[in-house]
């Protein structure tokens, strides 16, 4: 008798730490007010602010089968998640119970089927297809006793354990370098070299830009021939000001430069990628191949930064690793502020593409606050590598008891 699936649950978590202490930002992270200070270029002043939650939450997909086998994914969707779990209870649940889980990409190309037509493939829709992606993917994983890089074909050669009784691990970057003044930043690059890292990215774009560069290049100084400096500015700039800005990073040895423009301008996107040698890298905000393969296609992106809680799940994030392939494109992953789920896959997909570069590991000196007690699987964090936990699926054991704490009520 072939295994079915009996019941598709989403659960909200939510942190246990202010999200601004933890990120080291200060509240609040908002568009400034008539008469407030002009941000990075006055002509786009607040436009590309995100709104975060005040509390870190996320949406947990459980998913169990009809021999009690439960699998776990992750649908992070800030700072709403109650949209992703109304779409995954009322739309996606129905048609997945009594469904084989094995068949995870046929499953997949069902629910994104269900409102294609209505044009939702990109945002909540894809937010909720990749928590159940996830789920099904551990799922199958132990299921077949087998973890969900050996499914998914891996591990290439960069990421093979050098023993068969070791894991593989995955080269990452410290994301965030905090601190309110450069003393304190230049105090957190010592932290991360010290704990390993080779490469730390900093936040810019909120403010005054000849200030944003006075910081770029005085860390990239601080840290040259140790580690390399990544720089994020959030779509904050313009056409105008970006590849000049570029420019004074490549010469201060900045090894990428992130998002510098806003997300759908594709055309300046690729007259700077053209400007400049330093890699232009984008790609959180595309949830879709399609997406990804329109802005290959215009040469608007040197490196690509897909979520994979964001982008489909690990099914699409495999497709959206293969489109850039056949540009000669790398992919990082952006793991935002998020759990268990979020972060395995990732690095379970990371060691299955042949296009890999590094994970995002977001503040490594906060402890995070959604990561809920597992009984397995935490990956170990050593000399700038995450090294997965052996075991099926994700390679998680959920403590279900320890979870209940951060579950929301709904
Ligand atoms: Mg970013």
């Amino acid at each position: 008798m072939t295994t079915k699936i009996a019941t598709v649950e989403a659960l909200r978590i939510a942190g246990v730490r202010d999200y601004a202490e933890w990120v080291g930002l200060r509240p609040p992270q908002m568009p400034p007010r008539p008469g407030q200070a002009a941000r990075a270029l006055d002509a786009n002043s607040g436009r590309h602010v995100c709104a975060y939650p005040a509390q870190p939450d996320t949406l947990l997909v459980k998913i169990t089968a009809d021999d009690g086998t439960v699998g776990w994914g992750e649908a992070h969707s800030p700072p709403v998640p109650r949209v992703s779990q109304a779409l995954i209870e009322d739309l996606f649940a129905p048609l997945l119970v009594g469904q084989d889980p094995l068949a995870v990409e046929a499953l997949w190309d069902m629910l994104y089927h269900t409102m294609r037509l209505r044009g939702h493939s990109t945002g909540f829709m894809m937010e909720a297809l990749a928590g159940v992606d996830l789920a099904l993917w551990d799922l199958k994983g132990k299921l077949l006793g087998q973890p969900v890089y050996r499914l998914l074909g891996g591990p290439y050669a960069s990421y093979r354990p050098a023993s068969a009784d070791e894991s593989p691990r995955v080269p990452c970057y410290a994301s965030g370098v905090p601190g309110a003044m450069l003393e304190e930043r230049l105090d957190a690059a010592e932290r991360f070299i010290a704990m390993g890292f080779t490469a730390m990215k900093v936040s810019v774009g909120r403010g005054d830009l000849e200030e944003d560069l006075r910081l770029v290049e005085a860390l990239a100084e601080a840290i040259a021939g140790r580690a390399d400096l990544l720089v994020d500015a959030h779509g904050c700039y313009d056409a105008r000001t970006a590849i000049p800005a570029a420019r004074r990073m490549e010469a201060a040895g900045v090894r990428w430069l992130e998002d510098p423009l806003p997300p759908e301008e594709l055309d300046a996107y690729a007259a700077l990628c053209a400007a400049v040698d330093l890699p232009i890298a984008s790609g959180e905000t595309e949830c879709n191949r399609w997406q990804f393969l329109e802005k290959l296609r215009r040469g608007a992106s040197d490196i690509i930064l897909p979520d994979i809680c964001r982008a489909g799940g690990i099914s699409e994030g495999r497709r959206i690793a293969d489109v850039a392939d056949l540009f000669g494109v790398p992919w990082c992953a952006h793991v935002s502020i998020s759990t268990w789920p979020h972060r395995l896959a990732a690095l379970h997909l990371a060691v299955a593409t042949p296009n890999f570069l590094l994970c995002e590991l977001p503040n490594p000196l906060r402890e995070n606050p959604l990561a809920f007690p597992l009984v397995e699987g935490e990956p170990a964090y050593a000399d700038g590598h995450l090294t997965l936990a052996p075991g099926p699926g994700l390679g998680m054991v959920v403590d279900e008891e320890a979870l209940a704490e951060y579950v929301v009520a709904t």
